[in-house]
């Protein structure tokens, strides 16, 4: 049987640092994230930068050049084609990432390029392209960089460059043009994008783009010569206002110069992280951008550790938790088992009994026996042998016990006590199991060279007829035990009248241990006579006890209990000593110079064994001047069942003190004739029971003959008690019997009527 599971406290200990070790884990991550994400934010902050810082540089050194360029040219002449065409060209060598030059006259008609543009001499306000970054030119001393387009001419995309050059008097006189290859700007800023695969872009406040990196060469048209859509510019206002707090507006207003980060969708619809910035001089945002999908990329690479950390971690706890758990769950176990089990016997014990009770009740509804077990005299053997001899004997007991009662529950209720549970409802089954069982423990065995043979007491109660609790069942079966232990029958069955019994018997210990200082006992004497000469030979001195709450109690009731509760030698030397007094005294105050009258006291086998019985009669016989009397002690059989050398020895002893034996009850025991003829007994007396049947009950009056002529042959007198008729004394007489006791003499008489009785 095993107690229900409980989740155990080393368990939820694991379970909390599992739990701790995985929030741990992820707020980790959490600031991992953020410091990842920081990162990213000032690494885009420090490439645009470096974009926007290039460019601005890039476009400042050729505001000075188109100027210091466009004036030398006015200086020479513009009428000098030729010279003027190798000047821009040596120019045009000395900075390749110029795609051409020219200069324009204000009516915006080139009057001078490049030799690779010579075929080309196009006016500038014709295009859709140049023309509003030429017409800006015009009125603004800053160079002006025009839309991204394609020349062409040069078979290249250029961002073109425009600034007017002036006289002296501040006229505008003509427009110097160059163009920036989109080839050079992708390589001056590829290092950018190549770095941490950002995309580079630039365009411009009218949002049409001037450089993307992504962009491909086949797309050029679309992303250069259309602006970028007014929702998709709204958008990215708002997504930046959300994040930063401001829009492009303000960016280009109020924080002029400054680096801004925020989410938005890049060019090809994914969730980028970007840095924005706008150059107030070029009138052009700069941005790079970096997919989220990148950056989460390097948490991951991150996260991938810490679940590897993780997973270590929590299988080494689990692994730990585990080997301490099958170790405490063994233990546990182990306590279960001890805590359930007798240590001696290993049998299942009491609190086993209690847990599995409802379960066997369950098993066995048609109804089951309950046994309970107590062993004889088991106290002897401690006492004799040691408890290490009685600890082997009780193991040998329990083998014996599983052995016998197969199938069934056996239970060590403690000491020298066992509990049975059957699973059969039948009586004769389950009685032919006490007997067998008795028969199995009697058999002898040898524990250290001593010899053993138990006996045992059992009390059989049935399930449910005799009750369904089991602190009913047991106490109805401890009853029976009692019972049968007092009965000496090996087992008895609980009966109804049985309770009342058990009651009667407390009660009657209860009062019977105050009972001598108490003084309610008494003594009275029935005369006994002989049969021929009719004349009084003695009296037997029967025990009285007249109890206040109880009344009168007959001694074949409270005797036992004496017995049983240790009173027995007390109130045997009571009666001794009373008897002694009151019989000596009867005698003296009756001495009518006739023989002496004998005193038969009745002796209990425990108070004869009793180790200072023998002792305590020397000291009555040195009390009292006994001259005057014969002294007898009146035992029964049951004396030479437990120990015959013993009872021999005692009785021996007793003879020596001058002190006769009669056998009483003499029939009712299983003495043999061997037994009897080696003992000192100088009187059989008949039992009353056999004398009550004599005239009507022939088996009786044949037992009767057989004591009276076993007497004869041993040469031991015969005394008959319980003769109430005169037919009675004259069978007996007939029949040879020496002497007589019963109410047809007399009463049992107190002291005053005795001598009454005696003087009459
Ligand atoms: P017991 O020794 O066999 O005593 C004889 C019993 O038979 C006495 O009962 C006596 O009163 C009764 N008796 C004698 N003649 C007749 C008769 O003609 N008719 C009837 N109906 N009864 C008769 P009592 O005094 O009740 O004693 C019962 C038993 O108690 C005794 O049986 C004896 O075993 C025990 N007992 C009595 N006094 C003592 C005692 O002082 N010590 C011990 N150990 N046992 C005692
Ligand atoms: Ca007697
Ligand atoms: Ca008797």
């Amino acid at each position: 049987m095993t107690l229900p599971f409980r989740m155990n406290a080393l368990w939820k200990t694991y379970f909390v640092i599992a739990l701790m070790s995985i929030v741990f884990t992820l707020a980790a991550t959490f600031v991992d994230w953020q410091r990842i994400e920081d990162r990213a934010r000032s690494e885009l902050n420090y490439s645009n930068g470096l974009v926007s810082h290039s460019i601005h540089n890039l476009f400042d050194k050729h505001e000075l050049l188109l100027e210091l360029l466009g004036n030398r040219l006015l200086e020479i002449g513009v009428t000098d084609q030729i010279k003027s065409s190798n000047l821009l060209d040596t120019f045009l060598t000395a900075n390749p990432e110029l795609g051409g030059l020219g200069l324009a006259l204000p009516s915006g008609q080139l009057i001078v390029t490049s030799s690779n543009l010579a075929k080309a001499k196009d006016n500038l306000l014709d295009k859709e392209e140049t023309l509003k970054s030429f017409k800006q030119s015009l009125s603004t001393n800053k160079m002006v960089v025009g839309r991204t387009y394609y020349v062409p001419a040069l078979k290249q995309w250029l961002i073109p460059l425009r600034k007017r050059i002036v006289d002296k008097n501040g006229r505008t006189v003509a427009v110097m043009t160059s163009g920036i290859t989109f080839n050079f700007l992708k390589g001056t800023l590829s290092d950018q994008s190549n770095r941490s695969n950002a995309d580079v872009s630039l365009v411009r406040e009218d949002f049409y783009r001037q450089y993307v990196s992504v962009a491909p060469q086949s797309d050029y048209q679309r992303v250069f010569q259309t602006p970028l859509a007014e929702n998709l510019i709204q958008q990215i206002s708002k997504t930046m206002k959300e994040q930063v707090g401001f829009g492009l507006d303000f960016l280009k207003s109020q924080h002029k110069g400054e680096r801004v980060t925020f989410y938005v969708k890049n060019y090809q619809g994914k969730l980028a992280l970007g840095s924005l910035k706008y150059d107030e001089k070029y009138h052009f945002y700069s941005s790079v951008w970096v997919e989220k999908a990148l950056i989460v990329n390097k948490l991951y690479e991150r996260l991938f550790w810490y679940v590897i950390l993780l997973l270590l971690f929590n299988v080494s706890l689990y692994f730990l938790f585990r080997v301490n758990m099958d170790s405490q769950n063994e233990s546990h176990q182990e306590l279960e088992f001890q805590a359930m089990h007798d240590q001696l016997t290993k049998l299942p014990n009491r609190r086993y009994l209690l847990e599995a009770f409802d379960a066997w009740k369950h098993a066995n509804k048609n109804g089951f026996a309950v046994f309970f077990i107590d062993l004889d005299s088991f106290k002897n053997i401690n006492d004799l042998y040691g408890h290490s001899v009685g600890d082997r004997v009780l193991l040998e007991v329990s083998t014996r016990v599983v052995a016998n009662f197969d199938n069934c529950l056996c239970v060590r209720q403690g000491g020298d006590e066992f509990i049975i549970l059957t699973h059969s409802n039948e009586r004769v089954h389950n009685l032919n199991a006490c007997r067998n069982f008795l028969t199995h423990l009697y058999k002898p065995f040898v524990l250290d060279g001593f010899e053993f043979s138990l006996k045992a007491s059992l009390g059989v109660v049935q399930y449910p007829n005799d009750g369904r609790q089991l602190d009913e069942l047991l106490s109805k079966a401890d009853m029976a035990m009692y019972e049968a232990k007092r009965l000496r029958c090996g087992f008895f069955p609980y009966s109804e009248g049985l309770q009342e019994k058990t009651q009667r018997i407390a009660v009657i210990e209860r009062e019977l241990i105050h009972a001598l200082e108490r003084e309610e006992f008494f003594i009275v004497y029935q005369p006994q006579f002989n049969a021929t000469s009719k004349k009084m030979i003695g009296v037997e001195a029967l025990l009285r006890w007249d109890n206040p709450s109880l009344g009168f109690v007959p001694p074949d009731e409270f005797i036992a209990v004496a017995e049983s509760i240790g009173l027995i030698h007390d109130i045997g030397l009571f009666v001794f000593e009373t008897a002694l007094t009151e019989f000596i005294n009867v005698c003296h105050i009756t001495n009518k110079n006739r023989e002496k009258l004998r005193l038969s006291v009745n002796v209990s086998v425990q108070q004869l064994f009793h180790p200072s019985f023998l002792e305590s009669i020397s000291q009555l016989q040195k009390r009292h001047d006994c001259s005057a009397i014969e002294l007898m002690v009146e035992v029964t059989e049951s004396l030479f069942i437990d120990d015959v050398g013993l009872a021999k020895k005692i009785l021996l002893a007793l003879r020596g003190k001058d002190i006769q034996v009669s056998l009483d009850d003499f029939g009712t025991g299983y003495s043999s004739l061997g037994v009897l003829s080696g003992l000192p007994i100088n009187e059989l007396k008949i039992d009353k029971t056999f004398v009550d049947n004599i005239l009507n009950n022939s088996q009786d009056l044949q037992l009767i003959k057989s004591i009276i002529s076993l007497g004869n042959g041993l040469g031991i007198p015969v005394i008959a008690e319980g003769v109430e008729q005169a037919e009675q004394v004259s069978t007996l007489s007939k029949n040879g019997c020496d002497f007589f006791q019963g109410y047809y003499f007399s009463k049992p008489l107190n002291k005053a009527d005795l001598i009454t009785f005696i003087l009459k």
